[in-house]
């Protein structure tokens, strides 16, 4: 039947982006099961985006690689570095300003911190204290900057509100807020490179942890600026340690990498994997493939408590 074929091959990919600020822990590779099972269930093709614009370990990112492909995760073509892609955010960047929607910003944390912000603001956000100044304002800011060695961040001259479509948690719309698009040190913030990556990658599916959940709605605003389509979002549960913190890798939570070295085979890690997203008794990355339910709702998960086995390896 014809529209058979066509409802089995979709177009887009799915993808998994992480940071090579350390090992992949237990969260990290929870995650990319998801992100790489959720897509393949949808026929989509899979990528792998390394986000190396801040906090780089050296050779973070190959030993992550090579953590997921023991994990027998893989992916359809050569993984990306957003360290050598920043023509296209510059490109994107250059568009937003012709546009009229990029302001130079010229506080500082604190000031931000201290300024009174509009009450449908949540805290921490930018109260857009630089966004409507004069000619003379900007450049007694940036006189200032200058004179502490600093240079204006860019923002995102935001509007209104925007919605998105979780597979998870639904409908969620948020003020769309002034967001950095490039930092005051000349970095491409996170939100801007993660939306240009999202667009020319053609990725349609994007899974990642729920503590992004609440920039999805800015992130796909900035979608809509660009003139990419939104993707699909799917938001899972965190993996948390042993007091309640989200995984981090800084402080040394479980790594896949050091559960190999203290013996743990490969089967085990996906297999303790596997029974926290609801398929108990999977051994392998296919088996889960196999009996996950993408429409099931996932758990948060604490590796350390319960009948874990992995906890007791290391
Ligand atoms: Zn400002």
């Amino acid at each position: 039947m014809p529209t058979t074929a066509l409802t089995q091959v979709r177009p887009g990919h799915g993808r998994y982006a992480p940071s090579p600020s350390g090992d992949l822990h237990l969260g990290n590779a929870r995650t990319a099961l998801l992100a790489w099972a959720y897509a393949r269930l949808d026929g989509l093709a899979f990528l792998l985006r390394i986000e190396d614009l801040d906090r780089v370990q050296p050779g973070a990112a190959e030993r992550q690689c090579e953590d997921l492909r023991l994990l027998a995760l893989d992916w359809d073509e050569p993984p990306v570095r957003q360290s050598q892609r920043t023509a296209h955010y510059e490109a994107a960047l250059g568009r937003l300003r012709e546009g009229g929607m990029v302001y130079e910003c010229y506080c500082s944390r604190r000031d931000i911190q201290d300024s009174p912000r509009a009450p449908h603001l949540p805290p921490g956000a930018y109260p857009g204290t630089c966004r409507d100044l004069d000619e003379h304002q900007r450049a007694a800011g940036r006189e200032r900057l200058a004179a502490s060695g600093r240079k204006p961040a860019l923002r995102l001259r935001g509007e209104g509100a925007s919605t998105i479509h979780d597979r998870f948690h639904g409908e969620l719309t948020l003020p769309v807020d002034d967001v950095v698009l490039r930092r005051g040190d000349g970095v491409i913030a996170y939100n801007l490179a993660v939306v240009v990556d999202d667009g020319l990658q053609h990725v349609t599916q994007v899974v990642r942890a729920d503590d992004l959940l609440s920039s999805a709605p800015r992130q796909a605003a900035l979608a809509r600026l660009l003139g990419y389509a939104v993707p699909e979002y799917v938001h899972v549960p965190l993996v948390l340690s042993e007091d309640g913190r989200r995984y981090a890798k800084r402080d040394g939570d479980l790594t896949v990498r050091a559960l190999l070295a203290a013996g743990c085979p490969p089967e085990e890690i996906v297999g303790a994997l596997a029974a926290s997203i609801g398929v108990p008794g999977a051994r392998t990355a296919d088996e889960v493939l196999g009996r996950l339910d993408p429409a099931a709702r996932l758990e948060v998960w604490w590796p350390h408590t319960g009948d874990s086995p992995l906890t007791s390896r290391v």
